[in-house]
């Protein structure tokens, strides 16, 4: 054995193992949500006790350090002493009345105030809603059909978005899940990240049809993929030389690469944004918002119908709002810049020091360390990542008390609970988890 490859020891995980196997008996896959099911890295899910800062406790009493943050929204850190106050002493008062507060207009002129393309914004319950309300509003308001997205990139579970390119002739989707028809699949097309002439390919196979360009502005959930330099501009410009509207998915870049989201950051305004995840601040909310023009569409204003029983839920505002003004404090991107420049480094070195094919791409607060030699620019390239390495790295984090997503199509979040020490603590494993 090299120092380099020392046996890491297995953890008890005993009672997730037990506590999984009634889950099964329960719940289709034994969760509510595919990808916590760790099918990807050929084991068992650990089941969560307590969140706190940083750090997770499962059920067997094992830490971990947290680098999911909840797949996102927790990037003040778990059970955040204030916003906890705050939930609580608003379910005092009641936990919903379906009927218009306070809080939600003071909650929409807070977003309005920090995204910039925002003029008016409606509240849903979570992203899928969000972008499945923002597509139906740009074809409401284009009076146009089809959708171009890009490969890799996921925007929730609606129908017409489970759709990735058939190959070659990328003019007609063909459904990736089960259950989705053919003619719903059919509207959506399919282009390649940082490839803007094959979004002019499909533009000008579909003149006039085109509704709207959506895309996540830094890809996440094919692992962390930044736009490259001039992408997002050109993506702007092909929407007004079309008619189509711009749409940011920024479920996930929002409020986490700036506070204003990728729009801010690489100053690329686009028609409609979506957000969710950090915007709820562990509570169930999503949103879209636009051009007062465009969103004037939106029902009862106009005539395209969107509605909730629990939009606007007085806990997540409160949860919502309290988040977003402890993320306004001065210092806090910067912070999150340190930690994400600190561990993506030094992820980075590790490799290069075992001569590792690797590519850290970080953008903020989010980041992915992807086995594969670059440039990864796009789903193709992600898709080529050594999966025995990526799935030997997982489990050897896990058991030294690292908790990452357990695939390699996600990125690590930082939040400003995470310390010096525990960017340290998570480097000293990943030099004997890679391998
Ligand atoms: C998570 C995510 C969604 C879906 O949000 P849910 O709240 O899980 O429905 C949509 N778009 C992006 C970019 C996301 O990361």
């Amino acid at each position: 054995m090299t120092p380099s490859s020392p046996v890491i020891e297995k953890r008890n995980r005993t009672r997730s193992e037990e506590a999984f196997a009634a889950a099964r008996q329960v719940l289709p896959g034994g969760v509510n949500s595919p990808v916590r099911a760790f099918r990807s890295v050929g084991g068992n899910p650990v089941f969560m006790d307590k969140a706190k800062g940083a750090y997770l406790w499962d059920i067997d009493d094992n830490q971990y350090i947290d680098y999911v943050g909840t797949w996102g929204p927790a990037i003040l850190g778990h059970a955040h002493p204030q916003v906890i106050r705050r939930i609580q002493a608003v379910a005092e008062s009641g936990t919903s009345f379906g009927a218009p507060t306070l809080m939600e207009t003071e909650m929409g002129q807070l977003v309005i105030d920090l995204v910039p393309s925002i003029e008016k914004v409606r509240f849903v319950n979570s992203g899928t809603e969000a972008v499945m309300s923002a597509i139906r509003l740009a074809r409401a308001y284009t009076g146009r059909s089809k959708i171009i997205k890009f490969e890799g990139c996921y925007h929730g579970h609606s129908d017409y978005l489970l759709v990735k390119a058939g190959s070659g002739a990328a003019t007609h989707g063909v459904p990736d899940s089960a259950g989705v028809p053919a003619s719903t699949a059919s509207e959506t097309m399919n282009a390649h990240f940082n490839d803007l002439e094959s979004v002019e390919a499909l533009l000008k196979a579909c003149p006039e049809q085109v509704a709207a360009i959506l895309i996540e502005p830094v890809a996440g959930n094919m692992g962390c993929v930044p736009p490259e330099p001039g992408f997002l501009e050109g993506l702007r410009r092909l929407a007004d030389e079309s008619g189509a509207c711009l749409i940011f998915d920024e479920v996930m870049t929002g409020f986490r690469v700036a506070l204003g989201g990728a729009q801010q950051r690489y100053g690329v305004t686009p028609d409609i944004t979506c957000l969710g995840k950090i915007i709820g601040g562990g509570l169930p909310v999503g949103a879209y918002g636009g051009k007062q023009e465009i969103m004037a569409q939106v029902a009862p204003d106009g005539p395209m119908y969107q509605a909730g029983t629990l939009s606007g839920n007085p806990l997540a505002m409160a949860a919502g709002l309290e988040t977003l003004k402890l993320l306004q404090a001065p210092g806090v991107y910067e912070r999150l810049e340190v930690i994400s420049t600190h561990l993506g480094d030094g992820l980075a070195a590790i490799c290069h020091k075992k001569g590792i094919p690797h590519t850290a791409h970080r953008v903020g607060a989010m980041m992915t360390l992807f086995f594969t030699e670059g440039p990864v620019k796009a789903y193709n390239d992600v898709c080529r990542f050594d999966r025995e390495r990526f799935n030997r790295f997982f489990w050897g984090m896990l058991d030294q008390g690292i908790y990452l997503a357990p695939s390699q199509f996600e990125a690590s979040f930082f939040s400003l609970a995470h310390t010096d020490e525990d960017i340290e603590r998570t480097l000293a494993a990943a030099e004997r988890a890679i391998s």
